[in-house]
């Protein structure tokens, strides 16, 4: 699938000629500031230790004037401009992991450095597509929760999704386990000592009354929860 990578999706910056770096560092701390929030922190301290540039403090006066953060002593808050913006590049970022790391198979760190390029740049319907085709994922590799795009509210299926729930996939057809997103951490082991782990091969044999599958010789049964929690790409 190629990506495309729109022109007209340049941001909006504060304006002048230093500014792509600018309006980088911006959407850095913008996505720090969504991370730090879902730990439950929102301290300006932290901010700049985890932000570690010289000009971040400037940057945040910048974005303070912009509308986009609201600075109390120590805390600093989102507004709801600053935070649409902050949503979206998160959304694209752990979007754009999934895929690299899970579908292209390129390594975890090479996959979050990849990412940190390709959140500034991606359009909104490139990234909805990206979202459909890899199912909807509800979390990045690291386990974090990927903010819902309206593709995924509205499953409107335009663009043919590769990667599907196991409940979703064909009886009879053969696939990949490309990942697993467990609603309980302690099913993730449980499920691997039976063998279903990413990159296992399974051939899903019945559907009623619960998921039966095959891989290798190996025959398992799973509940429809299990089934809804594993990500599959065909395979001929
Ligand atoms: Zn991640
Ligand atoms: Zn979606």
């Amino acid at each position: 699938m190629a990506l495309v990578i729109s022109a007209k999706q340049k941001l909006k910056g504060f304006g002048g000629k230093e500014n792509m770096e600018n309006n980088k560092l911006r959407d850095e701390i913008l996505e720090l500031l969504w991370s730090m929030r879902e730990k439950g922190s929102k301290s300006y301290a932290a901010l700049i230790e985890g932000i570690q540039e010289s000009e971040a403090s400037d940057v945040l006066r910048k974005m303070e004037k912009a509308g986009m953060v609201a600075i109390h002593n120590d805390n600093v808050e989102l507004t709801d401009k600053g935070e649409a913006r902050s949503r979206d590049l998160t959304r694209r970022h752990r979007l754009a992991e999934r895929l690299f790391h899970d579908v292209l198979d390129v390594g975890m760190q090479e996959s979050e450095e990849t990412a940190c390029e390709v959140e500034h740049f991606l359009s909104p319907s490139v990234t909805d597509s990206v979202c459909s085709f890899l199912g909807h994922p509800p979390t990045c590799p690291h386990g974090k929760p990927i903010p819902r795009g309206d593709c995924c509210l509205k499953y409107k299926n335009e663009v043919k999704p590769l990667v599907v729930q196991l409940k979703e996939f064909d009886v009879g057809g053969k696939g990949r386990i490309v990942f697993i997103v467990p609603s309980e951490n302690s099913r993730l082991e449980r499920l691997a000592s039976m063998g279903i782990v990413p990159g296992s091969v399974i051939r899903l044999k019945q559907k009623r009354p619960s998921f039966v599958l095959e891989i290798d010789e190996t025959t398992l049964a799973v509940d429809s929860l299990i089934a809804e929690e594993i990500y599959v790409k065909g395979q001929k």
